[in-house]
């Protein structure tokens, strides 16, 4: 009797089909996470399950699912399973078998002629204003009459919604299109609006964050954007990564303070974009200095909170690494208000435009507006040979 006709073996497959991958929530077998089933003289059966990814946290579910469907088997007397990892190939065979032969969805950011501008915030480390330039960023260009979408990748933080007052907004889903939240002129979408509630907590990681990301760029209705945001992650992580693939265009601001510790670590993050071909506009100093006005004699004084010369710094460094100038865009003071002007969800250019921070990040978003797209060590897409 050959192996497929053998009844324990169909019947070890079927019990196998009700296991689901719980993250894809498809069953193993679709998934073509079964690499081999075999069945001993004395009973055991023996299975290899291939992982999505290497330490998979959900393993341990995985192995005590399949070890509980097939022991509850007559003629199984023991559960032996083997756990390995996909190839590429094989998670690529996955992926497009979970697409169901349509071809990958479009990202419209990356198509040739694409007018939009693509600008992505990076950082070294969290908590050195990225989200709150981003934010405001936005805001400044929406100010100049562009259409603005946004995009918080920062699968950490993902305070986008808190900043632009909307912390519980979902997005509308009309057919197959995900519609953006509009918030105060710009229209964005939070990797945070994909969990079920705020203050659940998602490993994701490897494939889901990948297709997460794609859905977000391709599902998403963005209309026609004269700009597109994305707050990254803080670091160098798998999201970088993932975006430095699918838009590969993309232009990127690194945000860092005047520490010049943060410095090393900022310029990473600079080096990692330039080496997926996105192009490092610049650097945006955040926190540079505390600004105060002498009540009786009206003159203003710069206070260095955090030390001086860390964007400078940063800008060097990534000029000297990427061989051409890499500038310091902006220097940003500090400011209460842009603290509480993101707990409110009135971001500092709408709620105080006088003060000199909105001011720096105003005159930001003028430079960036009013600088054409530059070829400066862009990729041509040529190749030799
Ligand atoms: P990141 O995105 O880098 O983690 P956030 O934008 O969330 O950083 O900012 C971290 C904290 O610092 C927030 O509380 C924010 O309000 C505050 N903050 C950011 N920039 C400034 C600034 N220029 N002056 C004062 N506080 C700031």
């Amino acid at each position: 009797m050959s192996q497929a006709e053998d009844p324990l073996l169909n019947a070890i497959k079927e019990a196998l089909h009700t296991v689901q991958d719980p993250e894809i929530r498809r069953p193993i077998t679709d998934l073509g996470m079964v690499d081999g089933i075999n069945v001993d003289a004395d009973g055991t059966a023996n299975v290899k399950v291939l992982l999505t990814v290497a330490g998979c946290p959900l393993s341990t579910t995985i192995r005590s699912d399949v070890e509980h469907v097939l022991a509850e088997l007559d003629g199984v007397n023991a559960v032996n399973v083997e756990l390995g990892v996909m190839t590429d190939e094989q998670r690529e065979a996955m992926r497009q078998s979970l697409r169901g032969g349509q071809p990958e969805p479009e990202i419209p950011f990356a198509q040739p002629g694409n007018l939009t501008r693509v600008l992505a915030i990076a950082s070294g480390k969290g908590g050195v204003g990225k989200s709150s330039v981003t934010v405001n960023l936005a805001l400044a260009l929406a100010k100049r009459g562009l259409s603005v979408g946004l995009l918080d990748a920062d699968i950490y933080g993902h305070s986008v919604p808190d900043m632009l007052g909307v912390p519980e907004a979902r997005p509308t889903v009309i057919d197959d299109m995900i519609m953006p939240v509009p918030a105060l002129g710009v229209s964005a979408i939070s990797m945070g609006m994909l969990k079920e509630d705020r203050d659940q907590v998602i490993a994701w990681r490897g494939p889901i964050l990948d297709r997460a990301l794609t859905q977000l760029l391709s599902e998403v209705y963005w209309g026609d954007l004269d700009w597109f945001l994305i707050d990254l992650p803080p670091g160098t992580g798998d999201i970088a990564m993932s975006l430095g693939q699918k838009l590969p265009d993309a232009d990127v601001i690194v945000v860092t303070t005047p520490q010049p510790n943060v410095a090393d670590v900022s310029e990473r993050a600079g080096t990692m974009a330039n080496m997926l071909h996105q192009h490092v506009l610049g650097v945006v100093e955040n926190m540079s200095w505390l600004e105060t006005t002498c009540q009786n004699c009206g003159t203003t004084q710069r206070t260095e909170l955090f030390g001086s010369g860390g964007g400078a710094q940063t800008s060097a460094k990534l000029s000297e690494r990427i061989g051409r100038e890499v500038p310091l865009l902006a220097q940003i003071p500090m400011d209460a208000a842009i603290s509480s002007g993101s707990e409110n969800g009135e971001p500092i250019v709408l709620s105080a435009p006088d003060h000199p921070s909105a001011r720096a990040i105003t005159a930001l978003a003028e430079k960036l507006a009013t600088t054409p797209r530059g070829l400066a060590g862009r990729s041509l897409h040529l190749s030799v040979g």
